[in-house]
């Protein structure tokens, strides 16, 4: 397994190097495929955009030769949604915060049976938060936030930002829906809309982590961020965006770890080929390195996790 240890070594007051620990605590970051992702300690576990129901749609950027074993059934818009729970089960066994980008299907359809299944809190703006109690999640197990936030939990905090949805349809997509109050459970494929967009910043075990859940950012919201690592959209809807990389990687002042995301066919099961995602992807770890070259791109597989030593020698920056 590797243990990327990205903590700067620090000096005693002898002037004696202490290297950060790399075999007490971990911190892991696993993909969950989508815009899904588990951040855990072992102790607390944040999820964000946790989405493992992948429902067949009809339309796949994969060509169905590639899945001939993909018997599920096709959903269309007005079909109520039905989730893989044995996928959940399989994977989500426990979660005690789920952090929302927005409410698009492929990133919250799942939350309200894993925030009844863990106890999590759900974090996020107006849609979400009605969607949550639409399926019957209580009150208390609901924060509703709209970007500018900076919440402390203890061990972690999250500042929420303000954040935009990727540019679809050749820059056309453009939705200001939010999901009303008195939306009640089964929600179909159609009723899931965006509801707007956020990113967040994670600071947890001294590390600051930030994620985003789209193709998309407000740059004048990233001022002032030094995350080690980024989360980042890798779709190709991102080269719609002027100097995506480019903009992205000097605001954040050249985060150290970049992790792709959103890249996957999330219409295929998980055990598909995504041989032609793979090789976008490469496009974009090329477009990250040219704009950071020190950064590391790590290419996340599906519930591998990913570690890090633990940066607790290091203080973590305050602001
Ligand atoms: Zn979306």
């Amino acid at each position: 397994m590797t243990v990327y240890a990205i903590a700067m070594c620090q000096k005693d007051a002898g002037g004696k190097t202490i290297f950060p620990s790399t075999d007490s605590i971990y911190l892991k970051i696993i993909y969950l495929g989508t815009a899904g992702w588990e951040i855990t300690d072992d102790k607390t576990t944040i999820l964000v955009d946790p989405y493992l129901s992948r429902l067949r749609r009809n339309y796949s950027e994969n060509a169905d030769s590639l899945t001939p074993h993909d018997n599920r059934r096709v959903f269309g818009d007005s079909d109520i949604v039905e989730l893989d729970t044995a996928a959940i089960d399989k994977h989500i066994k426990a979660a005690d915060y789920i952090l929302v980008h927005h409410a698009h299907r492929d990133h919250v359809m799942d939350v309200p049976y894993i925030a009844l299944k863990t106890g999590a809190i759900v974090i996020g703006h107006e849609s979400t938060a009605n969607i949550m109690r639409g399926y019957g999640v209580p009150e208390d197990k609901i924060i509703t936030v709209k970007g500018g936030e900076d919440y402390d939990f203890g061990n972690f905090s999250v500042k929420v930002i303000p954040s935009l949805h990727s540019p679809l349809d050749e820059k056309r997509y453009f939705d200001s829906r939010v999901i009303s109050k008195d939306t009640k459970a089964p929600l179909r494929v159609g009723d899931f809309v965006e509801g707007g967009s956020l990113a967040f910043l994670i600071r947890f075990r001294g590390y600051q982590i930030l994620t985003f859940g789209s193709m998309n950012y407000i740059e004048r919201e990233l001022e002032g961020l030094h995350p080690d690592i980024a989360i980042v959209g890798a779709a190709p809807s991102r080269k719609e965006i002027y100097d995506y990389a480019g903009r992205l990687m000097r605001v954040l002042n050249y985060p150290k770890i970049v992790l792709p995301t959103h890249w996957d066919d999330f219409t295929l099961p998980f055990d598909a080929s995504q041989e032609q995602r793979l090789k976008q992807l490469q496009i974009f770890a090329q477009e990250i390195k040219k704009a950071s070259p020190q950064t590391k791109v790590i290419i996340p597989k599906y519930f591998e996790p990913i570690s890090f030593a633990s940066k607790e020698l290091v203080p973590s920056r305050k602001r």
